[in-house]
């Protein structure tokens, strides 16, 4: 569990686009917080400046009052979920959920506890045998998810995990990723372009336009006017 605050937090690519701009945001231990806004707004560039998958340009970014901005993402020790589930094909679901603990070369009857717990928890305990090819949408994105579970890490980051799947699939993926939320009780930084899902999904919303934070309050408090 972690506590995530960007401070100042500014990204200016190297062909000069200012992505983000001057972003202040305290994320509390066990928050979660979508990230909501129109396409090009800098959602995934923030994400990926907290993941340290992109340089920070100005600014300072704390995990638990630490500064990280010079840490490499495996320092950092934040799981991200992305849109496109980036399964290996050839493995099982067990192996995909475990691949991560077994390049850390932990022993295999841990391993083999984490990912049986990680899929009690996301409904897949009959997959575990399958290959990613045999398996629908919404249980595609739960692997991955199980995946960065099974790490226990000290935060998750997602970027529009549900945009790929079908409506109805959205709906019940809305309710699962509450309840696993709720139940590890991780800070969680959510970023998606759906009013539905920022509506309902976290504790705090904070909508971003043009590289800027505009508002920032719980869903109550900025959808129920
Ligand atoms: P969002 O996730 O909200 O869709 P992004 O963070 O992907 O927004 O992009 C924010 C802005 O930064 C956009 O204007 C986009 O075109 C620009 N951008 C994103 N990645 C790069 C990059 N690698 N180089 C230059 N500009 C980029
Ligand atoms: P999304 O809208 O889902 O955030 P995009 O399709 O905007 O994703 O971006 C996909 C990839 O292209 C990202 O890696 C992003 O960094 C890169 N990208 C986006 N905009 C630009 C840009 N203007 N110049 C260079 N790369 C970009």
């Amino acid at each position: 569990m972690a506590e995530i605050v960007l401070e100042g937090i500014t990204k200016r690519y190297p062909d000069g686009a200012v992505a983000v701009k001057d972003v202040n945001l305290s994320v509390g231990d066990g928050e979660f917080v979508i990230l909501v806004g129109p396409s090009g707004c800098g959602k995934s560039t923030t994400l990926n400046m907290i993941a340290g998958l992109e340089d920070i340009t100005e600014g300072t970014l704390r995990i638990d009052g630490q500064v990280v901005n010079d840490k490499t993402p495996k320092d950092r020790d934040i799981a991200m979920v992305f849109q496109s589930y980036a399964l290996y094909p050839h493995m099982s679901v067990r192996d995909n959920m475990g691949f991560a603990l077994r390049l850390a070369k932990v022993d295999k009857a841990t391993i083999r506890e984490k990912v049986e717990e990680a899929a009690r928890i996301l409904d897949l305990t009959e997959h575990l045998d399958r290959k990613p090819a045999n398996l629908s949408g919404g249980q595609r994105q739960r692997v991955a998810m199980g995946r960065a579970i099974v790490r226990d890490p000290k935060a998750f980051l997602m970027d529009e995990p549900l945009s790929n799947l079908d409506a109805k699939l959205r709906v019940q993926m809305r309710t699962q990723i509450s309840r696993l939320q709720q139940r590890l009780g991780s800070t969680t930084i959510y970023v998606t372009h759906d009013q539905t899902e920022a509506m309902t999904l976290g504790d705090r919303v904070v909508v971003m336009r043009g590289g800027v934070v505009q508002q920032i309050g719980t869903p109550q408090h900025l959808y129920d006017q």
